[in-house]
């Protein structure tokens, strides 16, 4: 970096590298449990089904599943993602709402580059998403938290942060947040939340950012419908994946939102990548139509009821007694708050040594604050690895405490 860094533009020294990525590379071959990922399961992908799809797909499509495509999806996609929000029970929409990204992550990342100038106020849940606070960072807004309780975010404290805000003559730009089966905390934000969520950003003139990465993979109960199913108005931009529905490999995402903000994001996209590729977005409507998804997420849900409830019982059996921890009702994390007295990045080391990874919590806090917390992943290990690796953690936190 020495010798080319003078090269480098000074937005791009506000890109943030994950020092706890290039800690775990380090594990990389070695024996240790890694509750500190985000990734599916693998027995939960149809490979059968996409097999047949994808010859189907060749053998119908290949002149243009193989060939560019138009910049906001290919029409088929478009049109079974209407469907898929309907069963998600979002109405009232076309394809022209819809628009196909690569990941969420990319829907994010052209959102908040085409929304948040520096120095705007932005909303975000503390903790919320690592990456898409990472994407919100490199734009310097004037970041404003509110704080997670077991029930999603705290609306008396944030409805008290705008109105300090508005008497002050500050606008607000937009909110970030993840009301189902919340990335990293586990909360799900009840219907009357998510009413007052919108009423608020009526009020006080602001757009909501939704992503509902995880709105299909609850499994406690009913998923509530999104937010964006109750807006009437078009200021809920909503995020979906099908990286935990169908195949994250896919790289297939969507934004769905009013037609003004789509044709932007039109814009936007043909500056990064021209479109999202045509072949994989053949094979995922095609899975949409043959219900491929809807068939496979009664078993994606209860293998991860399944896992959730093994590592929740070791935690519960091992964890010292003052740790707290979510009991999520979806999605594939569980957080965990230890004794102040416990700085998790500074415990990292020591758990890796022992045979045991996690995501110390603080990079889920727009200010790195929550030093005493940890986000630990329930979806990937198989059972038995869940239970010895809460079994290592813990012995590694009660000699913190010791
Ligand atoms: N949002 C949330 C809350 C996530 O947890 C993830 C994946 N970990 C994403 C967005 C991005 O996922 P993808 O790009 O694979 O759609």
């Amino acid at each position: 970096m020495a010798k080319w860094g003078k090269f480098l533009s000074k937005e791009s020294s506000l890109l943030r590298t994950s020092e706890i990525r290039d800690l775990l590379k380090l594990t990389e071959g070695k024996n240790v449990i890694s509750l500190a990922g985000g990734l599916p399961d693998p027995s939960t992908f149809p490979a059968e089904d996409i097999k047949s799809i994808t010859d189907y797909v060749l053998e119908n499509f290949a002149s243009r599943a193989l060939q560019y495509s138009a910049t906001a999806g290919i029409p088929e996609l478009r049109k079974e993602l209407v469907n898929l929000s309907n069963q998600r029970g979002i109405s009232g929409i076309t394809e022209n709402n819809i628009f196909v990204t690569v990941g969420s992550q990319e829907a994010l990342f052209m959102l908040f580059n085409l929304l948040v100038d520096p120095k705007d106020n932005v909303f975000v849940e503390m903790p919320s998403y690592l990456a898409a606070l990472n994407i919100l960072r490199a734009r310097n807004p004037t970041f404003h938290g509110i704080p997670l309780t077991d029930q999603g975010p705290d609306l008396d404290a944030f409805e008290n942060e705008l109105k300090r805000l508005t008497a002050n003559g500050e606008k607000i730009k937009l909110l970030y947040i993840i009301p189902t089966a919340q990335n990293p905390g586990g909360t799900t934000l009840s219907l009357d939340g998510r009413k007052r969520v919108l009423e608020l950003a009526s009020k006080y003139d602001f757009l909501i950012v939704e992503d509902d990465a995880y709105g299909f993979l609850v499994f406690d109960g009913d998923s509530p419908a999104p937010i964006k199913a109750l807006d009437k108005e078009g200021r809920v931009i909503y995020t979906g994946t099908f990286s935990k529905i169908l195949a994250p490999g896919f790289r297939l995402g969507w934004i769905l939102a009013d037609e003004e903000i789509i044709e932007s994001v039109e814009l936007y996209k043909q500056n990064v990548d021209l479109h999202t590729p045509s072949f994989t977005q053949f094979i995922a409507a095609e899975a949409i139509k043959r219900n491929v998804i809807q068939n496979n997420l009664p078993k994606v849900r209860q293998l991860y009821r399944e896992k959730r409830d093994v590592m929740l019982q070791a935690i519960q059996e091992y964890f010292p007694k003052e740790a707290r921890w979510s009991k999520p009702v979806g999605g594939m994390f569980v957080f965990a708050w230890l004794p102040n007295k416990i700085d998790t990045l500074n415990m990292l080391p020591k758990a890796l040594e022992k045979g045991v990874a996690y995501v110390p919590g603080s990079s889920f806090y727009y200010d790195y604050s929550g030093r005493n917390t940890m986000r630990l992943n329930f979806s990937f290990p198989d059972k038995q690895k869940l239970v010895e690796g809460i079994k290592i953690l813990s012995d590694v936190i009660k000699s913190e405490l010791t």
